[in-house]
């Protein structure tokens, strides 16, 4: 037998061997369509086939929806606090159209007066934090290099830019290090990146940044708060969108609690292993990110690039830190909340809940910046939030973190990929694999890694699959 041959009667068997192993299971129940993962994606993509007469059933893994939108409990202070997505913006049109749909309400971030920074000691606010001219006309001249570079990078095919190959062999880094003059100007940016990807520009390929940038609008759209992508957030926290979905789908299309193991098709069907049963669908949708789905064994198995992508794809993990005070104190001093450190806390904003009934800050910190010692950290956290805000901020009633690199069915919440994966496998990001369809954020051509991004990929998916029944 000659070796491809061989291999090809390998994968048969192995493909048969388990649809007999599924089979021979008791089988749960029949569907059209099958959606892996209750995130925003596959709620989305579920609402959409509901909407068109096919029969559904989610499978989620974890015991709640949402994925990774998440209202975290409050213990004493009954705040919403977002453990996850929380910001939209106002070019998002389906995020803005769905809450409006589903009757939830937004309130503009909290963005009025000063910012503050402490940097080796010093505290500085408002305009004693404003870049000297040189550095400024040095930033601007390269975001508008950025962005001219963004708009040739075709959103439905990225790696066919022209300049993709040698733009996907380097990393963002280097090209910034080769490209900005003055190093104000160099931090600025490497903050902005770190912002958007929570990676050193270091680790990120320079055509997925510009791929990134192009899918959201601009630069400046991803970095912000007014006309950008901070400028919303919601009244009852974002997974408050992911609940009321799942709440009009009804229970009895949901399954929560089971992580998909083993997913088996053939000529007619595909098979889902539960635990209690194997479930029977025409077609299924898997909603989530490509490291997320490489934990699910496919048979016949996936495409070597399809693969390749999914044991490539680059995770950031984050981790959030919430500290809430009876009132935003810092407002009564001309503050706004936001403030940028060199103490290990990168970022603050003023998270306070729409209603002003307490203060909430949010502190975004950089991997290994803070001790691993939760009490010192949390006394590392206050103190800095001392040294900017005064006194006041000694006192918080509460103190939440949020750390995603605990969660066992989230791998990353952000993707900085890597250099040379885009072009070598990105092409199987949307493509299905015969009745295997693909959602997710990372699936999205418009607002990909958002939660409009994640909308937008399970429309389309469920798209895609009522072409097929
Ligand atoms: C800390 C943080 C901050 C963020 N900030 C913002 C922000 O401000 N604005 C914004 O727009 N976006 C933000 N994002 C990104 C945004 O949350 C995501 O883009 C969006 O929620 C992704 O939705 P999704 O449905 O594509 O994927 P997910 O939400 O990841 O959903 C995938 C689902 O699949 C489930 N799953 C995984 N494996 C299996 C399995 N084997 N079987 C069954 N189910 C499985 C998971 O439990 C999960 O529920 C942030 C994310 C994080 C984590």
């Amino acid at each position: 037998m000659k070796r491809r041959t061989f291999i090809k009667a390998a994968a048969a068997a192995t493909a048969s061997l388990s649809l007999t192993h599924l089979s021979a299971c008791k089988l749960s129940s029949k569907v059209d369509v099958v959606v892996i993962g209750a995130g925003l994606s596959g709620l989305s993509a579920a609402r959409e086939l509901v909407k068109n007469d096919v029969s559904v059933l989610i499978v989620e893994a974890r015991s709640r929806v949402g994925g990774r939108t998440y209202n975290q409990p409050a213990n004493t202070s009954g705040a919403i606090i977002d453990g996850g997505g929380q910001w939209i913006g106002p070019t998002q049109s389906e995020i803005l159209a769905l809450a409006q749909e589903l009757e939830i309400n937004i309130f503009d971030t909290w963005n009025e007066d000063e910012a503050v920074g402490l940097f080796e000691g010093q505290r500085l606010v408002g305009a004693e934090l404003d870049s000297d001219p040189e550095t400024v006309e040095d930033l601007e001249r390269v975001i508008t290099l950025i962005n001219e570079m963004a708009v040739t990078v075709p959103l439905q095919a990225p790696w066919d830019a022209v300049n993709a190959n040698s733009w996907d062999a380097q990393y963002l880094g280097d090209w910034l290090d080769a490209n900005v003059q003055m190093q104000g100007a160099r931090d600025e940016l490497e903050a902005g990146v770190a912002s958007i990807l929570d990676a050193p520009s270091s680790q990120i390929s320079l055509l997925w940044f510009l791929f990134y940038v192009r899918s959201a609008g601009s630069y400046q759209i991803l970095q912000s708060v007014e006309g950008g992508a901070q400028q919303y957030r919601f009244v009852e926290g974002a997974q408050q969108i992911s609940i009321r979905m799942a709440q009009e789908l009804g229970k009895r299309r949901i399954i929560l609690g089971e992580p998909v193991q083993q997913v088996a098709s053939n000529q007619k069907h595909v098979y889902i292993q539960l635990n209690s049963g194997v479930v029977e669908a025409k077609q299924v949708i898997v909603a989530m990110m490509p490291a997320d789905a490489e934990k699910i064994t496919f048979s016949p198995p996936l495409p070597q690039a399809r693969s390749s992508l999914q044991k490539n794809w680059a995770t950031s993990s984050g981790f959030k830190i919430h500290i809430v005070y009876p009132s935003a104190f810092w407002r009564a001093a001309g503050l706004s909340g936001q403030a940028t450190t060199d103490t290990g806390v990168s970022s603050v904003f003023d998270n306070s809940p729409a209603s002003g009934t307490s203060g909430i800050l949010i502190v975004f910190a950089e991997a290994g910046q803070l001790p691993n010692d939760k009490v010192q950290r949390m006394q590392q956290v206050v103190g800095t939030l001392v040294q900017l805000f005064g006194n006041e901020a000694a006192t918080p009633v509460e103190y939440i973190e949020m750390d995603w690199a605990k969660e066992t069915f989230t791998e990353g919440c952000e993707s900085p990929l890597s250099i040379n994966v885009l072009t070598r496998y990105g092409h199987t990001l949307r493509l299905s694999t015969g009745r295997v369809h693909w959602a997710g954020t990372e699936a999205a051509l418009v607002w990909n890694g958002y939660m409009e991004g994640a909308i937008r990929a399970g429309k389309q998916a469920a798209t895609n699959v009522i072409a097929e029944l």
